[in-house]
């Protein structure tokens, strides 16, 4: 056995998963802060999220200068991203070369999925079991699962009589799903359908998109980097940093400081056809009010439905797909490269399953209350149970028997995304309370590792055996997420996944925190300032 079991001495820290979070962690434990930690990852590599989706056509929405790690000067150097948004396989060589630049591989167990974490009160350990049947006992457990990470693939009737093959996105097969000449159907069309279904156009004999929801997206424009910008990154790394670090989604742009309404109707029309030009998520940074003024977001909402019925043919596709339900960027906004386009093309069809929905599967396809469709491959890009699901299947138990399952019955309770009252020394990065799924991620977890390692360095110093999130403070920071969300038009959106709406039975609580990176980065350095205020620290 190469690693600790229960016959051994406990770690300092185990991290659960290995994608960009889990890494960073175990490096700023072991190489700042000298201590004993593993991580441990159920997949066969490293990359969280981005192991899994390897769809066609997967690629971050975020511009790849921002999608990477800042901390480290020597890493930034060390690193090119070869287009504006990095498909997925770029992004796992960015993940391998992480792993290697910092030597992290001697330090994470793959192919080891947890199983159970369980709180051991009189030792002040954590035990936590795997798939490969040891256990394992530290004295911090801290989650690194990822907000997207435990793939929804809806409960439909007679899926197992499917002939044909099925995968969902989000846990794509690893030697991939040849739909060359092949009958798909694409259920779903969130941001991994909409980047998928363009591909899939390319490869398959016909597609068909099975639409419950019509959706918003804006071209991405995606493009190869000069190697004049290449440089330019290197160059101004601090300053990217900073500007990250400073706007409230923490991407590389701010949000233009003016109403949609400071403008001329010409003048904001002008604008949005810019901004639509150049492409990505800035469309929504055009106005300050979009996300809090419905009029205000009314104005780019049309504006992008009207680009949709320009570009969309077939007249009653274009009203399918623009008859959009919800105001623009309430929900998590796609990007896309050619998505309305390809509807244009002669073998893919559009089907409105809101009107008509899947009554269930058989083998030989999918049978709407409308009508049959052959299909001999099926592809499911239904989303998540987001936020709260990797870590709810961890089952995880703290004190006194409280499991954190009960722990967030009604939806999840914790102070500052950080930590969850009853579970003393476990941290969640990116954990729901946090910006992070709001955020563009790398800053958001670069921000928490930080405040963890700091965090725990400063319990060793004070000697403090147990940390554990005040029930008081938690409270109040779930109403403080509540309030930051009723500020905005998120939570109008009632079938929106920030809600938990999409998962069957998942109590509907709006989970990240809308304040923004920087009023949150404000918020937990405070805490931290004030010696970890409304944490209970115990000697
Ligand atoms: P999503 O946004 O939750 O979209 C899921 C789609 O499937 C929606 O159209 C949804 O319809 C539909 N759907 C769900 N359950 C269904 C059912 N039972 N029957 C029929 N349709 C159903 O999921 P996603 O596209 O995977 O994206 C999730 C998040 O992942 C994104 O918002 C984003 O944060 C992240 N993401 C990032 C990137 C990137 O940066 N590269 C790429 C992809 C995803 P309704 O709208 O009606 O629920």
């Amino acid at each position: 056995m190469l690693y600790p079991t229960s016959s051994d001495q406990p770690l300092d820290a185990i991290i659960v998963g290995a994608g960009l979070s889990g890494m960073y962690q175990l490096h700023t434990l072991r190489d700042q802060l000298n201590l004993r930690v593993k991580v441990l990852e159920a997949a066969e590599g490293v990359g969280g999220t981005w192991y899994h989706n390897r769809y066609p056509g997967a690629r971050c929405d975020s511009e790849s200068h921002s999608y990477m790690f800042y901390f480290s000067k020597a890493l930034v150097a060390s690193w090119d991203w070869s287009e504006r948004y990095p498909q997925q396989p770029e992004i796992l060589r960015y993940m391998n070369h992480v792993a290697d630049f910092l030597k992290l591989w001697p330090d994470m167990v793959f192919n080891t999925r947890v199983q159970s974490a369980q709180f051991d009160e009189p030792n002040n350990l954590w035990r936590v079991t795997t798939s490969q049947g040891e256990e394992w006992r530290a004295k911090y457990l801290i989650t690194a699962v990822g907000c997207l990470s435990s793939a929804n693939v809806p409960d439909i009737p007679g899926l197992d009589s499917f002939a044909g093959e099925w995968a969902h996105t989000g846990a794509w097969p690893l030697d991939g799903l040849d739909m060359t000449g092949k009958r798909v159907g694409v259920v779903g069309t969130g941001s991994s359908g909409i980047q998928a279904i363009p591909v899939i156009a390319e490869q398959a004999a016909h597609l068909t998109v099975f639409q419950r929801t019509a959706n918003y997206s804006i071209p991405a424009r995606n493009a190869p980097l000069s190697e004049d910008f290449k440089q330019h990154v290197k160059q101004t790394a601090d300053d990217i940093r900073q500007l990250m670090q400073e706007t409230p989604n923490a991407h590389c742009f701010r949000i233009q400081p003016r109403s949609a309404w400071d403008v001329s109707d010409v003048e904001r029309q002008a604008i949005y056809q810019a901004a639509w030009d150049k492409g990505g998520l800035q469309f929504r940074a055009t106005f300050n009010d979009l996300l809090r003024d419905k009029e205000a977001n009314d104005t780019a909402a049309e504006f992008i439905k009207h680009k949709i019925k320009q570009v969309v043919r077939d007249p009653h596709t274009a009203e399918l797909l623009s008859d959009i339900d919800h105001p623009f960027a309430a929900k998590r906004p796609p990007i896309d490269s050619h998505y309305f386009e390809t509807y244009n093309r002669d073998n893919v069809s559009l089907v409105d399953i809101r009107r008509h929905p899947i009554l269930h599967i058989d083998a030989q396809g999918i049978q709407t209350s409308q009508a049959h469709f052959p299909l001999d491959v099926i592809v499911f890009a239904t989303g998540f149970d987001a936020m709260t699901g990797s870590l709810l299947r961890m089952n995880i138990t703290g004190r006194e028997g409280l499991t954190l399952k009960d722990a967030w019955h009604a939806g999840p309770r914790s102070y500052l995304g950080l930590q969850v009252p009853g579970f003393p020394n476990m941290f969640t990065i990116t954990g729901p309370g946090s910006p992070s799924v709001l955020c563009n991620l790398p800053p958001q977890i670069e921000q928490h590792v930080n405040w963890i390692t700091d965090c725990i360095a400063y319990l060793h110093k004070q000697g403090i055996q147990q940390m554990e999130a005040d029930t008081a403070a938690s409270d109040d920071w779930v109403q403080q997420v509540n309030d930051a969300a009723n500020e905005t038009l998120l939570p109008q959106v009632r079938h929106s996944w920030y809600l938990g709406a999409n998962v069957p039975g998942k109590p509907r609580v709006f989970m990240p925190y809308a304040g923004g990176f920087a009023r949150y980065r404000g918020i937990c350095d405070e805490v931290a300032a004030q010696g970890y205020k409304g944490f209970l620290l115990r000697a």
